[in-house]
């Protein structure tokens, strides 16, 4: 596929579109982090952004640039979390259609909130049927536009602007760690570290069990593997994105993985120590720096704290 050259400019700008819708989330940092870690942390806490996640400035991003033929026929999209809540609120927002895709066994709660946001949700079976190829057909048919969950340009520049942010408010950082699924929000703090932070080397953190954007990135193409068992929903996917894959490769520094017994012992220190609910997904950059998974002793390092989008029963589990 084809990809377009980004920028940090283009971040730069759907930092302007977003700047009074989404929220500035606040920027944490703890004495007894940065003693396990052996370094200055910096948590940029998008588990406070609307929705619960980042995704909400992607997909505020994408729809906000719609023509006006493109708004009268809305918008469509497929996704089981975090993106179908952030396009039904932006769409909702804008006061343009959305239709979601979500797997008929999704939990019934993710429904709810989806339709709570007005959006027409249709269901598929997961097992035997192909989001993608259903989405494209039901775009085509109903003239709607298809904003996937990360493989699209505008998506990307919205999911970076939290970097952005971070270093409008810290400054130069040495390392920022970012989780890694299908590579919008990895892709979009690379490019906002291009421009406002240039030796800052930028990390991706996946699930040790679905490694495939580690094996994209040391082999040079994008690499495809099963879905993942991981308690790391958001970035249960089988390959990153072409868009992606094409920034990603040119401004981030290495990716590493961490386990999903790492993943929970950072929500429990997110939980007792800095009291914050953070999904398991929204736990992979800060365990690469708690468990020193990634060398950062003495830097000035940032975290992207993703989300926090977990039902309470399965954060009971967890932390139990
Ligand atoms: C979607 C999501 C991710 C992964 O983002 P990508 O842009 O797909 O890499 C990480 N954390 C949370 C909370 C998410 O919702």
């Amino acid at each position: 596929m084809e990809t377009s050259q980004l920028y940090a400019s283009d971040v730069q700008q759907a930092a302007q579109r977003i700047k009074h819708v989404a929220h500035r989330t606040p920027v944490l940092t703890s004495r007894t982090a940065n003693q396990i870690a052996g370094a200055e942390l910096f948590f940029k806490c998008e588990n406070l952004q609307r929705i619960g996640a980042f995704k909400f400035r992607g997909a505020y991003n994408a729809l906000s640039q719609f023509s006006e033929e493109q708004r009268r026929h809305g918008v469509l999209t497929y996704s089981s979390g975090n993106h179908a809540q952030a396009i039904a609120l932006a769409a909702s927002l804008l006061n343009i259609r959305a239709v979601i895709i979500m797997p008929e066994d999704a939990p019934e709660l993710k429904i709810q909130a989806t339709k709570g946001y007005g959006a027409e949700v249709l269901t598929y079976n997961r097992y035997t049927e192909n989001r993608e190829e259903i989405g494209r057909k039901l775009a085509q048919e109903r003239n709607m536009t298809l904003i996937p969950p990360y493989d699209h340009p505008d998506v990307i520049c919205g999911q970076g602007t939290a970097a952005l942010e971070l270093f409008e408010d810290v400054g130069e950082l040495d390392v920022l760690l970012v989780c890694l699924g299908g590579g919008g929000l990895l892709a979009g703090s690379a490019l906002a570290a291009s421009g406002m932070s240039k030796n800052c080397q930028v990390i991706g953190v996946e699930p040790e069990a679905g490694n495939d954007g580690q094996q994209s990135f040391r082999k040079g193409e994008i690499v495809h593997i099963d879905v993942p068992d991981t308690i790391a929903d958001g970035a249960k996917v089988t390959h990153i994105g072409n868009h992606n894959f094409d920034v990603i490769r040119r401004h981030v520094h290495d990716i590493v993985t961490v386990s999903d017994a790492q993943l929970i012992e950072t929500m429990k220190f997110f939980a007792e120590r800095m009291k914050i609910v953070v999904e398991p997904t929204g736990c992979l950059a800060a365990a690469a720096a708690l468990q020193r998974v990634y060398p950062i002793a003495g830097k000035r390092v940032g975290i992207i704290v993703s989300g926090g989008n977990v039902d309470l029963q399965s954060f009971a589990k967890f932390i139990a």
